[in-house]
């Protein structure tokens, strides 16, 4: 595997765990952390990145 994807939230550069299906913005992919933050959203919808090396839930 390649280098690690990082965090697509401004200033994390914590590994990629989940993509994440946001409504009122572009589809992206994140960290554990705010793909918990994000989850609790309205209509978003996270999916697991099977490769990643952080794991979700
Ligand atoms: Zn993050």
């Amino acid at each position: 595997m390649s280098e690690s994807a990082r965090c697509a939230e401004d200033g994390c550069d914590a590994a990629v765990a989940v993509r994440i299906y946001v409504p009122w913005a572009e589809d992206r992919e994140v960290c554990v952390a705010h793909a918990r933050v994000l989850a609790r959203r309205d209509g978003v919808v996270t999916e697991p990145i099977e490769d990643a090396d952080a794991e979700w839930p």
